[in-house]
């Protein structure tokens, strides 16, 4: 067992705070990572705050994860010491269910992915994320990132950049599709990358026009705001795909009056409360509603190469460990261009 400094939320709803936790040691298959960076992703909020429902306690978020091997067990054959590593949201799952076998572990079947925190691990403790030093994660649950990619802007790729680009990858954004992101935050600027980056052409859909100097900067090729009513009316039957990072509620029926006749609009965000749809919005038009999470393991590599090879991470605002609770605020309030990142070494 190693002693490593962490920030915690002690009960729902507390501000996070200074701790320690213990990381187990270093078994036959298992990577030990000094942490260089964290992201904070807005479900770290959601689960805090235990907007998704009870939560374990003391709770150490953080599920975007960079840093460099310092240690590896006997058995391991993927990962040297020196490394450059990330973790997304997950540590394990059953290893063993048809979806596991398909690399699509984020749906494993045979009891569930195991979250990188707020979650039980095989050996019944509590896992904790990235607001910490160190963790010990099993090499099959750890992904390189590669030399091109700066670990501080790669982190956020860990959930934020394979929440986009799985789905846009699944629902074939490409060169010749019109690809709309709805929402322009820590997962909309991703898409708006990632679909850029694919070839589409790609449409932002955000409340306001507030950011959109910033959505044709990094790849956008039209900016609409959702509170003007004639946004609707112009782009009715437009896209072939709508990707929602929103996790607000949505009226979910105008939205799927922008598709084209079996055009899809996936959900990746995750709304608090159940929504309310007229099934006559995906009958006429035989139009597709869809969710996606995350990504498996070897699609998170695949995604780490590809903005490596396109030259992109994510857009950061850097911060140290005594500014988290600041940091949930200011995301809470869509106040971040566009995502929080933990410089660890001030925890
Ligand atoms: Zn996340
Ligand atoms: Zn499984």
């Amino acid at each position: 067992m190693t002693t490593v400094a962490a920030y915690a939320a002690p009960a729902p709803k507390a501000p996070l705070e200074r701790t320690t936790i213990e990381r187990r040691a270093v078994g036959e298959f298992d990577v030990l990572i000094d942490i260089k960076y964290a992201g904070i992703c807005h479900s770290d909020i959601h689960q805090a705050q235990e907007g998704w429902g009870e939560a374990i306690f003391p709770m150490v978020p953080g599920h975007e994860i960079a840093g460099v091997v310092a240690e590896v067990g006997p058995g391991v054959t993927k990962y040297r010491v020196g490394d450059r590593v990330g973790v997304g949201c997950m540590v394990d799952s059953c290893r063993e269910c048809d979806n596991c076998e398909a690399g699509l572990e984020q749906y494993c079947t045979g009891g569930g992915m195991i979250g990188t925190y707020n979650a039980v691990g095989k050996d019944g403790e509590p896992t904790y994320g990235g607001y910490s030093q160190k963790i010990v994660v099993d090499e099959n649950y750890v992904v390189r990132i590669p030399d091109g990619l700066s670990l501080d802007v790669a982190a956020p790729l860990l959930c934020a950049g394979i929440t986009l680009y799985s789905p846009l990858k699944h629902w074939g954004a490409g060169p010749g599709k019109k690809v709309a992101i709805l929402g322009m935050g820590g997962l909309g600027h991703m898409g708006v990358k990632i679909a850029h980056a694919l070839g589409a052409e790609v449409t932002v859909l955000s409340q306001s026009l507030r950011k959109k100097d910033d959505g044709l900067k990094l790849g956008a090729d039209h900016y609409y705001a959702t509170s003007d009513p004639k946004t609707f009316e112009e782009l009715a039957g437009t896209f072939d795909l709508i990707v929602s990072t929103v996790s607000a509620p949505l009226d979910f029926n105008a939205y799927l009056g922008l598709l084209k006749t079996r055009g899809a609009l996936v959900n990746v965000g995750a709304p608090e409360e159940p929504i309310a749809l007229n099934l006559f919005s995906v009958i006429g038009g035989g139009k597709t509603l869809a969710g996606s999470m995350i990504g498996g393991i070897a699609e998170t590599q695949e995604m780490l190469d590809f903005c490596a090879e396109h030259g992109f991470g994510a857009e950061i605002e850097l911060i140290r460990a005594d500014q988290i609770n600041e940091a949930y605020e200011r995301v809470v309030n869509s106040d971040v261009r566009y995502r929080f990142v933990i410089d660890t070494s001030t925890i």
